[in-house]
Formats: structure tokens, C-alpha cells, sequence
């Protein structure tokens, strides 16, 4: 085995490039095109994994009052939404009302 030059493949294009035998770190880039590629590659790769960890701290639920699945963040608690709408929320409140009035309605003789 001879220590130089040393023959590596490139990261981005898998090219065989001979190291210049150097006590810095060995390159892994055959070009400085390879090298803003795979730094793309590896911010786009970032960017996809922060959109699924986003997607991931989404809940998908059912709105209580009108039955229709929506997302929402949960929140930091963990306390799931149970509405889809500030709307559903004062429909299931106001019936909700309602059914505490009528059982408190006194019973027909
Ligand atoms: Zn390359
Ligand atoms: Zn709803």
C-alpha cells in the first residue's frame, strides 16, 4: 500500500479524485461545484426534515360539533383542540347551555 496521492470517491458525484496528501482534512469533493451541491442538497435535506418535525407536532382531529377532520398544533401542555372553529366551540357551548337549562326545568306533573 503507498500513502500518496490517495484516490477517494467524490461526496456529490462519486468521481475518483486524487487526494493531495496534506496533513489538513482530506477533501470530499472532487470540484468546488461538487461541494455547493451537496451543501444545497444538505440544507434542502434540513429544510424538509423541519416541515415534517412541523408536520409531525400537528394533530389531526375531528371538530366535536360539526364532525369535520381539521389539524391543529397541539399546544406546549399537550392539550389537544377539540373545535375546528371559534364558531363550533360557541355552537357546542350554547348547546351545551341549553341542555343545563332544560335539565334544570322542573318535571311536568
Ligand atoms: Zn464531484
Ligand atoms: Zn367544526
Amino acid at each position: 500500500m503507498s500513502a500518496s496521492p490517495r484516490s477517494l470517491p467524490c461526496k456529490t458525484c462519486g468521481a475518483h479524485f486524487s487526494q493531495p496528501v496534506t496533513n489538513g482534512r482530506p477533501s470530499r469533493f472532487c470540484s468546488e461545484a461538487c461541494r455547493t451541491i451537496d451543501r444545497k442538497r444538505t440544507r434542502d435535506a434540513w429544510n424538509g426534515q423541519k416541515a415534517a418535525d412541523r408536520e409531525a407536532a400537528r394533530a389531526h382531529l375531528i371538530c366535536r360539533t360539526c364532525q369535520q377532520p381539521f389539524s391543529a398544533e397541539t399546544s406546549r401542555a399537550g392539550r389537544k383542540p377539540v373545535f375546528c372553529s371559534a364558531e363550533c366551540r360557541r355552537a357546542d357551548h350554547i348547546a351545551n347551555l341549553r341542555s343545563w337549562r332544560e335539565s334544570r326545568r322542573p318535571e311536568p306533573d
